[in-house]
């Protein structure tokens, strides 16, 4: 996702500036619920092995770093706006989000054919994610 803005109260330096954003995460659809991506090396992840780090590896993290907010009772279904929970009744999944903007959200299986409709028109400048919730996320 790419933020051009361009200088124009600077005639002089009349440049495009381009800032690249870091995908966010989407405990809910609120915008209070959007967090920062969280850092691997923070959540125990060790340093030497970020460099072999695929994308799929990191999905798998965020997952889990999803997972213990469901746990917490944090999250909601960026759909239907329900709590999400670990029981079998109302699965849900992690899903990541490139359109519109580039987001990890969380949907039930039974929403997530809504969740085009949900993003449509949705702004993703218009939220300020904060510092991601610290979770312990050593395998148990
Ligand atoms: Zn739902």
């Amino acid at each position: 996702m790419s933020d051009i803005t361009t200088a124009a109260d600077d005639p002089q330096h009349d440049e495009i500036k381009v800032t690249i954003r870091a995908p966010i995460m989407a405990l809910s659809r609120a915008s209070t619920d959007f967090r920062e991506c969280p850092d691997p090396v923070l959540f125990g992840y060790p340093e030497s092995s970020l460099e072999m780090m695929t994308l799929e590896d990191f999905h798998q993290f965020v997952y889990r770093w999803f997972e213990r907010a469901v746990a917490a009772g944090m999250a909601r279904c960026f759909v239907c706006n329900k709590v999400l929970d670990l029981g079998p009744e109302k699965p849900w999944d992690a899903l990541f989000v490139t359109t519109q903007w580039y987001c990890w959200l969380l949907a039930h299986f039974d929403c997530k054919r809504y969740l085009n409709r949900d993003l449509k028109g949705r702004n993703p400048f218009e939220v300020t994610p904060v510092p991601p919730e610290f979770f312990d996320l050593r395998v148990q």
